[in-house]
């Protein structure tokens, strides 16, 4: 179906941070497949990690013990505020998971009447009818209604609107530590303090959807740990497999407490090949220094961002982000800038509020920025001429 209008590159190799071509011509990858080659491409410990795997057992349903399972979950609750973890096979389904734990938790506290989730203006959660619904772009869900009851939205930023949207129906607020799709919109650093005291006033579980911010992408394994507050559930996926398919939705204890043996399943979540990528991908982001070299690789393609915003301000309205998540709003159309770094060798991913974002594979190194920087350079100041 002709859901997409792919671009008519095709890419038959990868190493690193390139990509290579049918033609053989190599590409700078500042996209990750829209945050998903967390360890670039062949990543030597992932790509035998699997193939292990393959040589073992390629499925098993959950009704057996799946190897890796309970390693991957040990790593991912050992490092976070989780005690239970759920594994999906996608970002959506890990938000569908986050939306049914909430209800199932004040359903099985017997307060059938509180199931509301508020979200925040301009989020993404993924495209089933339950995260479409509670992210309310109007473009996604053109044609596909009726919308799924159950979720408000407030503008971004507003701590009163947010406080006057509260009522006794509200279980839970649902928030991207840093908007994704939206144009790569950091939530004030206040705003996420004021939710976390609304939540607690009002018996509500904060929830985050990490399915991009999460799995190292901002210098810490899950974006919230920046704000040492503690959330009740976490959605994330991406970066999880390196590029193989696989989610997670990770709570408390109390959280999930109304998910028991028959409330979720599914065939393929927690599959051993899954199982296989993202623990081999885990290990390597929790390995000694992985995050810090993160964090400095991100202040270091900052720095040249706001570099090249000061040498064309006609062009360059704002940089914006945290670690190896970034955004650069332009003056015109985002688009064109895509398009022209492509032609150039740069891939960089387009978003909401005319962003174009740069989502490099954490094992970004500096040659590798400046080399990203040298072709940004060239292209705006040809296409600003
Ligand atoms: N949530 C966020 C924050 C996302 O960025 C995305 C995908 O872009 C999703 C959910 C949906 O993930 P998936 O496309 O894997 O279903």
């Amino acid at each position: 179906m002709p859901t997409y209008s792919p671009s008519n590159l095709h890419f038959e190799t990868g190493e690193g941070a390139y990509l290579f071509d049918k033609a053989g011509k190599k590409y700078l990858d500042f996209s990750s497949g829209i945050a998903v080659t967390s360890l670039g491409h062949n990543y030597p410990s992932l790509v035998e990690a699997l193939k292990l795997a393959a040589n073992k057992v390629w499925h098993v349903s959950n009704l057996h013990v799946i190897g890796g399972q309970k390693e991957l979950a040990d790593k991912l609750v050992g490092n976070c505020f989780a005690d239970t973890v759920f594994f999906t096979n996608s970002g959506a389904e890990s938000v569908e998971c986050l939306i049914k734990i909430v209800r199932k938790h004040f359903n099985h506290k017997k307060y059938h009447n509180k199931y509301r989730i508020i979200t925040i203006e301009g989020a993404f959660h993924g495209r089933t009818l339950a995260t479409l619904s509670a992210g309310k772009q109007k473009k996604h869900l053109d044609g596909f209604g009726p919308e799924l009851d159950g979720f408000d939205q407030v503008s971004f930023g507003d701590i009163d609107l947010l406080k006057a949207a509260i009522n006794d129906q509200t279980a839970a607020i649902l928030i991207e530590p840093i908007q994704g799709e939206g144009g790569i919109r950091e939530m004030p650093e206040d705003y996420i303090y004021q939710i976390k005291e609304l939540t607690e006033k009002n018996d509500l579980l904060l929830c985050f959807d990490e399915v991009q911010t999460g799995i190292g992408r901002t210098g810490s394994l899950f974006a919230h740990q920046a704000w040492n507050i503690k959330p009740d559930i976490v959605a994330t996926a991406k970066g999880l497999g390196g590029g193989f398919p696989v989610g997670a939705c990770l709570a408390t204890e109390s959280a999930a407490s109304g998910m028991i043996p028959g409330s979720h399943g599914s065939t393929f979540g927690g599959n051993p090949l899954a199982m296989a990528s993202a623990n081999a991908v885990i290990d390597t982001i929790l390995s000694k220094n992985f995050l810090n070299e993160v964090i400095q690789m991100g202040e270091n393609l900052k720095f040249n961002l706001v570099n090249l915003k000061k040498k064309y301000p006609e062009c360059i309205t704002e940089v914006r982000g945290k670690g190896l998540m970034l955004g650069v709003k332009f003056n015109s159309p985002v688009s064109e800038i895509v398009s022209l770094l492509q032609e150039n060798g740069l891939l960089t991913v387009p978003a909401g509020d005319n962003v174009m974002r740069l989502l490099p594979p954490l094992i970004i190194n500096e040659a590798e920025i400046i080399q990203a920087c040298k072709i940004l350079d060239e292209t705006i100041s040809r296409w600003v001429s």
